[in-house]
């Protein structure tokens, strides 16, 4: 914890002496267009996807170390600046989803949900990484979800809808290479019968790796596509690499370095994703990832000044609250003020991995205990032999239906039950509560917090709106 408090300070100091430079450009020449004295060289813009302020919340307890008395503050916390506003345009009303969102933090302009970096009227809207590359910097994406999905692909790509992803992946190519690095997932939509992307980036000058390890052995000036994963990346809790996000970063910033600069979009992806489950360990993990790239990020731009780093949410999701509703009527809820994070700190897997293993195997409480890496109740370990037995029964009514029934409807999976009871006996124990009843349409339009530090921070600070993000990325890159 000294460690990070002492980088902070530095990073405070530096910040201080960029913030003293820029008011006397200003005075000086008495402009407040930004120059290249005060226009960072290089812009990383992070987006925690779904990361709403519940969020960073929970993360602050989450990271707090119960042997001191005091609540540390997080990484978040030392570079938060002011919040945004996330609505669409009007025509989706107040809750956006991820693409226009996306859309609009990559150019400032509010469009319909599902859009990618087209307006209503479907036409394409330039992007801040577009612009960037027109400017002789370099560009590159880092995510965990799949490299073609919603938020990245709204910063490379045009489409009327995000669910295009084979279009969307084929526009990578086919509307001219506009990263020099790209690092997720996707093998899926990258390696198909019909077309091989990997092969066309290979051809077009591209080094490809699909292995994390193979991040400390590539080819510097060289453009570099890295896929990990089929779609997106393994939960955080279940992959190899714990903290691939801070890692894929770090590579990134000895990848992209070079004398104009470079302009990177970093995703944590997933944290929306726990959220649509309702899943506060895999969420807590994939925040613990973002939280490392932060802290990597802090020490980056005090060697490295002249860069910016802005982190913001697209929306949050789940409507996740620090404490359940309190009823006395109901025995699982609490009604005591109390969010007990303990046990989804030493978490070792994923509720979803955990269900899988308890659907495949016949385990004990004690098995059961020692893969959780906490303790569950026999009433909890008859919860779960219960949900198992419905989730077969499900299956099996599944497997009587007529194929255009099959067809008409999801296809149950073994673990679904298990993983709901494994999720509820988590969010019992934690004292964690979401608004949400089901895992579509839980967006919520609550502002999201901005965080900044480094070169221009100061111009995102106070109360403002996605599409501003987007338009100060635009004049910091010298666009009139
Ligand atoms: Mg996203
Ligand atoms: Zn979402």
């Amino acid at each position: 914890m000294k460690k990070l408090i002492s980088a902070a300070f530095v990073t405070l100091t530096l910040g201080a002496c960029t913030t003293t430079e820029h008011a006397s450009d200003i005075s000086s020449d008495n402009s407040v267009v930004p120059n290249s004295l005060s226009s960072p060289k290089n812009i990383i813009m992070i987006v925690g996807d779904g990361m709403g302020p519940a969020y960073t919340t929970a993360y602050r307890y989450y990271n707090d170390d119960p042997t001191t008395v005091e609540i540390e503050q997080s990484v978040f916390d030392k570079h938060y600046v002011g919040t945004s506003s996330t609505y669409p345009a009007k025509v989706s009303g107040y809750i956006t989803d991820s693409a226009a969102a996306a859309t609009a933090l990559a150019t400032g302009v509010k469009t319909y949900n599902d859009a990618i970096s087209v307006d209503t009227n479907k036409k394409p809207l330039l992007t801040v990484l577009e612009w960037a590359k027109q400017q002789g910097k370099k560009t590159g994406i880092v995510v965990t979800s799949q490299i073609n999905h919603a938020t990245p692909a709204s910063y490379l790509s045009h489409n009327e809808n995000r669910n295009n992803y084979n279009a969307i992946a084929d526009s990578y190519i086919d509307n001219g290479i506009k990263a020099d690095l790209y690092f997720g997932g996707g093998w899926k939509y990258f390696i198909r019968e019909d077309r091989h992307l990997v092969n066309e980036f290979k051809a077009a000058g591209f080094q490809y790796i699909d292995d994390y390890q193979e991040l400390s052995t590539l080819e510097r000036n060289k453009p570099v596509l890295g896929l990990f994963g089929d779609s997106g990346l393994p939960w955080s809790l279940d992959d190899k690499e714990k903290h691939r996000l801070s890692l894929m970063t770090e590579t990134a910033t000895k990848q992209l370095k070079n004398p104009n600069g470079y302009f990177m979009l970093v995703e944590a992806s997933q944290i929306d994703w726990g959220g649509h489950g309702r899943d506060i360990g895999a969420a807590m993990a994939e925040m613990d990832d973002l939280a490392k790239t932060i802290a990597f990020l802090e020490e980056y731009v005090a060697k490295n000044p002249d860069t910016l780093v802005v982190l913001t949410a697209d929306h949050s999701t789940g409507g996740l609250s620090i404490g359940r509703k309190t009823a006395k009527s109901n025995k699982d809820i609490h009604s005591k003020y109390l969010w007990q994070p303990e046990i989804l700190r030493t978490l070792t897997l994923s509720p979803e991995k955990f269900a899988k293993t308890f659907a495949n195997n016949n385990l004990t409480l004690a098995q059961v205990n020692k893969m959780l890496n906490f303790e569950i109740s026999a009433e909890d370990m008859t919860l779960l032999l219960q949900s198992k037995q419905e989730g077969i029964k499900i299956l099996e009514q599944y497997q009587q239906l007529s194929a255009a029934q099959k067809y008409a409807k999801w296809a149950p999976k073994a673990e679904g039950q298990i993983l709901i009871a494994i999720k509820k006996i988590i969010d019992i124990q934690t004292n964690t509560g979401w608004g949400s009843i089901s895992a579509s349409g839980t967006h919520t339009a609550i502002d999201v917090p901005v965080y900044a530090f480094g070169k221009g921070s100061e111009q995102f600070n106070g109360q403002i709106d996605n599409t501003d993000i987007a338009k100060k990325i635009f004049t910091l890159l010298g666009k009139k």
